[in-house]
């Protein structure tokens, strides 16, 4: 008898997502920056300490954001790992920017921080660091580089909403950062977003950008007594109803890290004695890191091996994924001058990770069941 189907991931609910959804219709304010909208702004720019936090409709537009507020303009060169997600510098490139690849940490798989200062030339205008698996960047380092030589960070924190650097909130160290609500995060509606705006002085044009380039905020707040085009933008805000879905899973966040939190320390246990009689490598979260629990992955020692566990999984009706593909070996990254070899363990990563079954209403037994097949293979 073959078992029941294990997903890679599942979209999951709180509970009152429909109930406030029906409380969004009834309001009668279903387009962007209704009352839902303004409750989830409070809980980000509570959690984050973000001086203003946007919705938007994905993390992507909220990349796209960024690179307008900075003004990124064509030849300038954007720092970003070789191992992310492709609207992480796309968001840059359509301004016309340079993708320059770094390198990661073996360890957290984050940007290598010590690669930093040989990237960087008279025409780096940003850096953007992404929070891999929801764990910190070394990002004492990388604003300590980035302020000699005056360098916009911008954090992609699509992963690392509620983790913790030194204490101090993903998404509140760069001058922005950027989170995803999509379908495979933590925290959802679907599709969504946000900007977390950090540098008071980005603010109103941040307003403005997501605002198709009008001043309609400020009209909306009485500030100005008619709006009007003042600079580029485009529509970047999430409708209301999508911002009541948000705001049940925003309510529900510390039940959702709770049980994912409870979800990572399983897989540890569960494969801690396999991973060393295998030379698996398991995650490393640093001491001063507190994570965010996105994701549990494990690097099997060659590409060969990796893809014969996924096999094994898959006929065990068991879904694992490997992760991203090196953009600086993608169609795009080449004709930046990307190349076999320019970063090694971007390289190594990507052929040798893989992400186990991971979402909000995993059942126990069913992690268990992955756990005992993951350690009747033999490396
Ligand atoms: C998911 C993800 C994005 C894109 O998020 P969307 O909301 O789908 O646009 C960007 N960067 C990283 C690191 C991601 O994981």
């Amino acid at each position: 008898m073959t078992e029941e189907f294990i997903p890679f991931n599942k979209a999951c609910f709180e509970g009152k997502e429909l109930v406030y959804i029906a409380k969004s219709i009834e309001n009668g304010h279903i387009s962007g920056d209704g009352p839902f909208t303004k409750q989830c702004h409070a809980i980000l720019e509570k959690e984050t300490g973000a001086h203003k936090a946007l919705l938007t409709t994905s993390c992507t537009h909220a990349l796209e954001m960024t690179a307008i507020l900075l003004d990124i303009q064509p030849g300038d060169e954007v720092i970003v790992p070789s191992f992310t997600f492709v609207s992480t510098i796309n968001a840059f490139v359509l301004r016309g920017a340079k993708p320059i690849f770094a390198d990661i940490r073996p360890d957290t798989l984050n940007l290598d921080e010590t690669q930093l200062e040989s990237l960087i030339t008279p025409r780096t205008r940003a850096i953007v660091p992404v929070h891999y698996a929801g764990v910190g960047c070394e990002m004492d380092t990388i604003m300590q580089v980035a302020n000699k030589h005056n360098i916009a960070v911008v954090e992609d924190n699509a992963h690392g909403l509620f983790g913790l650097y030194r204490g101090r909130p993903l998404g509140s160290i760069g001058c922005m950062a950027t989170q995803s609500f999509h379908e495979t995060k933590n925290i959802t509606c679907g599709e969504g977003g946000a900007v977390l705006i950090n540098d008071p002085v980005l603010c109103d044009r941040a307003e403005i950008i997501r605002e198709k380039g009008t001043n309609r905020s400020r009209f909306f707040r009485g500030m100005v007594d008619k709006y009007t085009w003042v600079d580029i933008g485009s529509s970047y805000l999430m409708s209301d109803i999508l911002a009541a879905f948000l705001y049940a899973q925003l309510e529900g966040k510390d039940h959702i890290q709770e049980h994912r939190s409870r979800i990572w320390d399983t897989y540890s246990d569960g494969l801690s004695s396999w991973a060393v009689s295998n030379g698996v490598r398991l995650p490393i979260v640093p001491e001063h890191c507190q994570q965010a629990y996105h994701m549990f992955y494990i690097l099997m020692p060659n590409l060969e091996r990796r893809q014969a566990l996924i096999a094994h999984l898959k006929k065990n009706n068991i879904l694992s994924v490997f992760h991203y593909l090196p953009l600086h070996l993608s169609d795009m990254g080449l004709k930046f001058g990307g190349q076999a070899g320019l970063c090694p363990v971007t390289e190594k990563v990507s052929d040798t990770l893989i992400r186990l079954p991971f979402y909000n209403e995993l059942r126990h037994e069913d992690q268990l069941r992955v756990i005992d097949v993951i350690r009747e293979f033999r490396v």
